[in-house]
């Protein structure tokens, strides 16, 4: 892509009323634009990176047999009154029409899942099955202040696990976790998992992977090491309750525990019969009787991990995008000489390697601030003291050495 041809443009001050560096960031170097608090557009750059973490997780989702399905934003309220859910969830966004009818917004789907999964596994062979989406959801926040970390409508997956015992959801949760903890480290994170309580899902025990990060706003503990980590909040009502700050480990007895602010990437809810017997959808046992299914819920926010990812990756000039999820791997500038750029871009493009050029005509000193503050993760420059050291000056984002290459190098350093 063009940066002239970019309807997006740079700014040099943040929004006033953002307060956290990835909505600050994210807006200054053109990614998303606020329309409301808690409400984004995503422009081209933004939507770029989006999809990239998006493609990460559905490919871990499908591996361990996931099967990707669109399901509607719209529900029709009598699903949520099966659950308790119309009146219990104080977050769930409600919308009356002109006829009066009532409907919700979906902040989780359950409601519909559980009767479009059971109606279709009538039979213990049926099972188990997982179906995911990525798609919108919907909270009615209160707080909308932290950029992409809160938001009214954000982009997320869920998956739905549908298993005919407690053992074979056990096995299962497992794998999920696995793959998990797989697709945090794709995107260059470090997660945590922590034990939780289900609030609203339900009463049992739920998984949520934390990565640590000052704009977070859970509170945690973990072992400095091992892998026990638990969230203060509801740390007394645990088995591990009795964790405090500076202690030792209860896990390990070795280590000592660590107090920092997180950011939840991801959940994992045990639910139990809970849905099966609300919609009074079960399935025939293999001895014959009817049963109810085991299901699990599994979240990961997708538009929240490109928020917590600027949070943990950032230097004071702007965004280090991972390579994994970065819009554009190369930043090409021409300092003057676009037609060398020009031959050196359409070479890029012919070996697929994703590049965002500079041909504006606007000064090195714009192109190397607005570089550092879109963040891609390499920067080759062509201009006339480049091409007098014999070729482009090609540099990491995450580096301050910069080193002159040959023309005909570039793709064999970038491969
Ligand atoms: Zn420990």
């Amino acid at each position: 892509m063009k940066q002239s041809q970019l309807f997006t443009k740079t700014e040099r001050f943040a929004p006033k009323d953002e307060e956290t560096k990835n909505a600050q960031l994210l807006t200054r170097a053109g990614f998303i634009e606020k329309l409301m608090a808690g409400v984004y557009n995503y422009l081209p750059l933004g939507l770029l990176t989006l999809r990239k973490i998006e493609q990460v997780v559905r490919e871990e989702m499908n591996r361990i047999g996931g099967q990707e399905i669109l399901m509607p934003m719209l529900h029709p309220k009598e699903n949520w009154e099966k659950t308790q859910g119309w009146n219990n969830i104080d977050v769930l966004f409600k919308i009356k029409s002109r006829t009066e009818k009532e409907y919700a917004l979906g902040q989780s789907e359950e409601e519909v899942v559980t009767p479009l999964v059971m109606r279709r596994a009538r039979n213990e062979k049926n099972l188990p099955l997982a179906v995911y989406q990525i798609h919108w959801k919907f909270r009615d926040e209160l707080r909308a202040k932290s950029g992409l970390l809160r938001g009214k409508e954000f982009f997320m997956k869920d998956m739905y696990s549908f298993h005919a015992d407690q053992a074979d959801f056990d096995k299962f949760y497992e794998i999920a976790k696995t793959a998990y903890l797989k697709i945090f480290k794709r995107l260059g994170l470090v997660a945590k998992v922590t034990e939780a309580s289900g609030g609203s899902f339900s009463q049992k025990i739920s998984y949520e992977f934390m990565v640590l990060t000052d704009a977070g706003e859970d509170d945690i503990l973990y072992c400095d090491k091992c892998v026990f980590c638990v969230n203060r909040e509801i740390a007394p009502s645990t088995s591990s309750g009795r964790a405090k700050e500076n202690e030792t480990c209860p896990k390990c007895k070795q280590g000592k525990l660590n107090r920092a602010k997180a950011s939840e990437v991801g959940n994992v809810f045990d639910l139990g019969q809970k849905y099966g017997k609300d919609f009074d959808l079960g399935f025939t046992a293999r001895d014959g009787t009817k049963k109810f299914p085991i299901m699990g819920c599994y979240g990961i926010g997708i538009s929240r991990l490109m928020g917590v990812i600027v949070e943990k990756i950032h230097d004071d000039k702007g965004i280090v995008w991972p390579e994994a999820i970065t819009p554009f791997k190369i930043h090409l500038l021409s300092l003057g000489q676009n037609e060398r750029a020009e031959k050196i871009y359409d070479n890029l493009i012919k070996n697929n390697i994703e590049v965002l050029y500079d041909d504006r005509n606007i000064s090195a000193g714009e192109k190397f601030a607005d570089a550092d503050l879109i963040g891609l993760p390499y920067r080759l420059v062509v201009s006339e003291k480049s091409l007098k050291a014999g070729g482009v000056e090609l540099k990491r984002r995450s580096e301050s050495k910069s080193k002159v290459i040959k023309e005909k190098d570039i793709i064999k350093n970038l491969k």
